[in-house]
């Protein structure tokens, strides 16, 4: 029998992700929309911190295994910036298209060569609400930051995330070469090896 895991996220980009990774492998990928998990606030000043608030809630409320993914952007010449704000660098209501300008606006003055990124993972799974060791992956990918988007695909600050090894921007792979080369990709099967040494 497949193992229910419900994913603490409403990023669509995300879920998908989760789901073409997760699904393979046996895993019954369920959103926390499915179980009426609400946002919680994301008081924590790092990835894990907050990434350990949203599984112990969507465990809590969904009475399964969770698994939360906090991620973002950490560019060097902004001093690790956007970092834990990525998802809300331009104010609310969200908008990865007022986030991108926000970026290329930071960076206006930072010429090329000096515009490195790292994407950054954490992902955390509890076993149920008050599990005392959750399983705590944190993988990064690096790049640059473009002055022009290029590329349709993925979502967040995609367009602007250029891989020099690729030649292309993190928007221009396929679904299946981001899973490979991503900060969540790797941060996904660095989880699942744990976990199959420790079920
Ligand atoms: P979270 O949902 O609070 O973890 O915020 C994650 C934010 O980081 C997203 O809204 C994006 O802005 C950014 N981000 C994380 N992973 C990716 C990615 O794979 N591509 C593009 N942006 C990403």
């Amino acid at each position: 029998m497949s193992q229910q895991l419900v994913i603490a996220s409403s990023n669509l980009g995300k879920l998908n992700e989760f789901h073409q990774i997760l699904s393979p492998l046996g895993y019954d990928v369920q959103s926390q929309s499915a179980f009426e998990v609400a946002e919680v606030e994301e008081t924590g000043l790092t990835f894990v911190e907050n990434a350990l608030l949203k599984a112990r809630e969507a465990s809590r409320v969904s009475g399964s295994a969770a698994l939360a993914d906090d991620s973002g952007l950490a560019v060097k010449a902004l001093n690790g910036r956007p970092g834990i704000y990525s998802a809300r660098f331009a104010g609310e209501p969200r908008s990865d298209e007022r986030n991108n300008l926000q970026l290329l606006e930071a960076l206006a003055e930072t010429p090329e060569g000096y515009r490195q990124a790292r994407y950054w993972c954490v992902l955390v799974l509890m076993r149920y609400p008050q599990d005392p060791v959750p399983v705590i992956v944190q993988r990064h990918w690096e790049g640059e930051i473009l002055a022009h988007p290029r590329g349709e695909g993925g979502f967040g600050y995609d367009p602007l995330f250029w891989l020099p090894d690729q030649g292309m921007s993190a928007a221009e792979l396929t679904a299946a070469e981001k899973n490979r080369l991503s900060h969540r990709g790797r941060a996904l099967r660095a989880l699942v090896e744990a976990l199959s040494e420790t079920p």
